[in-house]
């Protein structure tokens, strides 16, 4: 980066600022990960020079032939890892994965059925002021209050009542795996279509770790940056029957030009996927969630009002729900930043404080996973956490804490050769 910090020493030092902080604290963050110097390459190429409106072989622009061959290859590569009969790499994010998914299968003032944002879910799930909830008229369904798990009779009760077209499947929030056949069950009673959003979970999807949603749903949307590991964007992949509709909803519906620099780091991201270190890579994440869950319900933190939600995790996050401790989740999420980890507090279901306070933290464990953490790092891990949300915590308890974190940061370097 000479150029660049020659030219533009504002920008240059705030992103090695950037860069410190990421090697430096514990990212906890359960929608992060670290994307390997390789996506980073892709993502920062040549590529980003050229428009490419269309699709491979049907572009309105001239000189896509290399382009074409790194669209198809991503192409190729997300059918193949999730078994997908069809493919569209081109949505700049998740939430436009979603709004093209939607625009392909509902027209405004259609119902949709989603998992409510309080409870988990996502904002274009069919929140208020989000698109979705604008355009489209919105049932949401919700956690049972005692077991935290989705409630599956709900979703019945509200699809037969509401008649929806679209019956969504996924979340932000959530420590535990939905049942597809189940929705796909009610999604055919009501006479709904069926989009599961894995965004979360999507590389679990991808190692064999999670059951796939791809043969119960008609579409399957997902971030590339989560779980999974690459860069910022979103895929959508459907049944062929509706391919023509996805890729007209995308491009020219949702989006102008592709970002075929993110597309070749989606590629990228794709063929690690497939391999045998990032399935390993993915078990250490839910190995690690578990043994945090584990760590967080023993005795001194439950006394403390700390609790797992859903009493475990089946996936690479975990949810506290501190609606009983002293500490609120703003109060909480400091903490963690003030020892140099970094998570977000959540509202719980039925939270009794307001969004910006928030009575929860959801915390993960992709981005440690991918920077070589073992189930010992992550016990360390979960020692400072309960620590850090004790009563006792005061300034000796942070200093303390702050070393350890250190000490775990500077064990598992973290891009070693940038910067
Ligand atoms: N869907 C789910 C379930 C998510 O959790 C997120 C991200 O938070 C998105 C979609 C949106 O992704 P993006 O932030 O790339 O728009």
């Amino acid at each position: 980066t000479a150029e660049l910090s020659t030219l533009d020493p504002e920008v240059a030092g705030a992103i090695n600022s950037e860069l410190a902080r990421q090697q430096s604290t514990l990212e906890m963050i359960a929608s992060e990960n670290f994307a390997p110097v390789s996506v980073l390459e892709a993502q920062g190429s040549v590529l980003t020079n050229k428009y490419a409106e269309g699709y491979p072989g049907r572009r309105y622009y001239g000189g896509c032939e290399h382009v074409d061959v790194i669209e198809q290859l991503a192409i190729d590569r997300a059918k193949e890892l999730f078994g997908a009969e069809h493919a569209n790499v081109q949505p700049h994010s998740g939430a436009q994965a979603n709004a093209a998914a939607m625009t392909a299968v509902l027209e405004p003032g259609d119902t949709i059925l989603g998992l409510d944002l309080a409870h988990g879910g996502h904002l274009t799930h069919g929140m208020r002021i989000n698109f979705s909830g604008r355009l489209y008229n919105v049932a949401a369904y919700h956690v049972d209050k005692e077991t935290g798990l989705v409630d599956m009779a709900e979703v019945e009760r509200l699809a037969i009542e509401n008649q929806p077209k679209l019956i969504i499947a996924g979340w932000s929030a959530h420590a535990r795996q939905l049942d597809f056949a189940e929705f796909r069950r009610i999604a055919d009673a009501s006479g709904a279509k069926l989009m599961v959003d894995m965004a979360h979970f999507a590389g679990l999807v991808a190692a064999g770790l999670h059951p796939s949603p791809v043969p119960y749903a008609d579409i399957v949307t997902t971030t590339t940056h989560k779980t999974l590991g690459g860069p910022r964007g979103g895929i959508i992949l459907c049944k062929q029957e509706l391919a023509k509709k996805i890729n007209s909803a995308v491009f020219p519906g949702q989006q102008g030009g592709p970002l075929e620099h993110v597309i070749a780091a989606k590629a990228v991201a794709l063929k690690i996927a497939a391999g045998d270190d990032f399935r390993e890579r993915q078990q250490r994440t839910l190995d690690g969630a578990r043994i945090l869950a584990d760590r967080l319900s023993q005795p001194d933190c439950t006394a403390a009002g700390v609790r797992v939600l859903t009493g475990g995790t089946d996936v690479h996050l975990i949810l506290v729900d501190l609606v009983e401790s002293t500490i609120d989740g703003k109060q909480a999420e400091d903490r963690l930043h003030s020892v140099g980890i970094t998570v977000n507090r959540n509202a719980v279901p039925f939270d009794p404080r307001p969004p910006m306070v928030t009575s929860g933290l959801r915390i993960g464990t992709p981005a440690l996973a991918t920077r070589g953490f073992t189930a010992e790092d992550f016990t360390e891990v979960a020692e400072i956490l309960a620590a850090a949300l004790r009563p006792e915590f005061d300034e000796a308890a942070e200093r303390e804490l702050r070393t350890r974190v250190e000490r775990l940061a500077s064990n598992r370097p973290l891009y070693p050769n940038l910067g």
